[in-house]
């Protein structure tokens, strides 16, 4: 969340707000000034991210994810759950409600605090984000054009609530909010999943959501929506030293037994880091970025970002870590007069956990997971564009060729083959069938999406039963016997 800045620093914006394109992106794509634009055209060519209701015009900030987007997506949100719930034994899960009585927003600060500092130009009345210095520069070179010089309003507080109204009847209509984080709906069921899950400190809660918010200026694509998806962890953990050790199935149980809120802070800013990391995200391309004292949120302890080397102005947020300390469960407990603290069986007494929390955003990884992955390679005839995406992330699996459309043999057998596939190998994961125009054009259509592996059924298939796999990265070709195809894929893939 945001800091609310004194002033516009004109003096700092001169340095930092030169066009800036990272010099990474050279040695993969061709034009590099142009990625962005590419990865647009291609998101929308290839049916990963439209303009939200474009047919009317459109509607600033909001996107919808086509076929492949929502693949990519639901693969993010698969690979986070796997890892943040499934893969421990101290986390459970929580979907909870997008409006929320308001008085949790009273409660959690949000409708004082959630506020950006907002300037607006007094020549247009354009409003931008006072912290934003590459948009305040961008729109003062807009009127040096022009020969004139802007001046700004002072800053002002601007709250990033949604507002909505709900009730059938329009004088008792109860304003509401569309939530501007998903992290309140975890704190107010604190009790809930105390009460019928039995967990004992430390534990976390999972969850993933939309959130809303009166951005001032949505743009880089996806990067700043006014309605997106965060992918969140809070952890619960006791500012207590504590007695218990706890095992979490590794050497470092017991360790972690005594673990303190700071430590545990160390210990997810870590394991997020190493989770885009493990997803393909290359790793000089992300980082950590320590929050300066007067940016913290309100809630905030402490806060840092994970941050990815962007090609629209350098390194962006990726994802916040935060110590919330006992500013939520305080609050509400203060609040809701409902007791949110947790009985410690050993001191015998009530203590209100700290929060570290881990919140992502999903379409900014969707988006940062595109950009990481996007080549183009090779010259002339040869050249191609290729999502290296991670085979987990990867919207389609496998595309499944026969080698000539027009030999109904092959295309019986590359039918047969692909519906062994979609059955029996992945789980009904996505798996296409193409036998549109030359193999070299659909082994270019599958680069493009990042599909990880093209199997072609030729004439010796007929004979032998083997097929061809193709691997997107090296285009390397291999042959497989048929029957070992699913566990070849699987091999790779898992
Ligand atoms: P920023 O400083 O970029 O506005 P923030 O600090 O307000 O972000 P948080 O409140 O920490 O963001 O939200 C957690 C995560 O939610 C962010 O790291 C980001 O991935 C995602 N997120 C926040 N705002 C947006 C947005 N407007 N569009 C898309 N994703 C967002």
């Amino acid at each position: 969340m945001k800091r609310v800045s004194a002033a516009v620093d004109s003096s700092k914006l001169a340095v930092s707000c030169m066009p800036f394109i990272s010099s990474r992106f050279s040695d993969r794509v061709g034009n590099m000034e142009d990625i962005m634009e590419k990865i647009i055209s291609l998101a929308k060519r290839r049916g990963f991210i439209f303009p939200g209701s474009e047919i009317y015009g459109g509607l600033a900030g909001m996107w919808d994810y086509g076929p492949l987007g929502v693949e990519l997506k639901n693969n993010i949100k698969r690979e986070f759950w796997k890892t943040m719930v499934y893969g421990r034994d101290d986390t459970v899960g929580l979907d909870a409600a997008i409006l929320m009585n308001p008085k949790v927003w009273e409660a959690s600060g949000h409708t004082d605090a959630f506020t950006d500092p907002l300037v607006e130009c007094k020549k247009c009345h354009t409003r931008v984000r006072a912290d934003h210095e590459d948009e305040i520069k961008a729109h003062e070179e807009i009127h040096k054009k022009k020969k004139e010089k802007v001046e700004w309003t002072e800053p002002r507080k601007f709250n990033l609530l949604v507002e909505a109204k709900l009730g059938a009847v329009e004088e008792g209509k109860l304003s509401v909010y569309l939530r501007g984080e998903i992290t309140q709906g975890v704190h107010v069921n604190f009790k809930n999943i105390l009460d019928s899950s039995w967990r004992k400190l430390p534990f976390g809660i999972a969850q993933i959501g939309k959130a809303f918010r009166n951005e001032i200026t949505p743009g880089n694509f996806t990067f700043r929506s006014r309605e997106f998806e965060q992918m969140e962890l809070q952890w619960f953990c006791s500012p207590l030293a504590s007695r218990t050790v706890r095992t979490h199935g590794d050497s470092n149980a017991d360790l972690r037994g005594k673990w303190m809120p700071d430590d545990w802070f160390g210990y997810w800013k870590e394991e997020r880091i190493k989770w885009y990391i493990s997803l393909g995200m290359e790793k000089s391309h992300v980082r950590f970025r320590k929050h300066e004292e007067d940016e913290k949120a309100h809630y905030a302890k402490a806060a840092w970002d994970i941050e990815y080397d962007s090609p629209f102005g350098g390194w962006k947020e990726l994802e916040g870590i935060h110590n919330r300390g006992d500013w939520d469960l305080s609050r509400h407990s203060k609040f809701s007069g409902e007791r949110l603290a947790y009985f410690d069986d050993e001191t015998r007494e009530w203590v209100t956990p700290w929060v570290i929390e881990t919140s992502g955003g999903v379409d900014r990884a969707a988006l940062f997971f595109l950009i990481d992955a996007y080549r183009e390679e090779g010259e002339g005839k040869e050249k191609r564009t290729v999502l290296k995406l991670h085979p987990k992330l990867a919207p389609i699996k496998v595309a499944v060729f026969p080698l000539l459309a027009n030999k109904p043999q092959l295309v019986e057998k590359a039918r047969e083959v692909y519906k062994n596939l979609q059955t029996t190998s992945y789980n009904l994961q996505p798996i296409v069938f193409d036998d549109i125009g030359n193999i070299g054009k659909r082994y270019r259509r599958q680069d493009e999406i990042g599909t990880p592996w093209c199997v072609t059924i030729d004439h010796q298939t007929l004979e032998d039963d083997t097929v061809t796999v193709r691997d997107r990265d090296t285009m390397e070709q291999e042959r497989v016997r048929n029957e070992e195809l699913n566990s070849f894929l699987q091999k790779s893939f898992v």
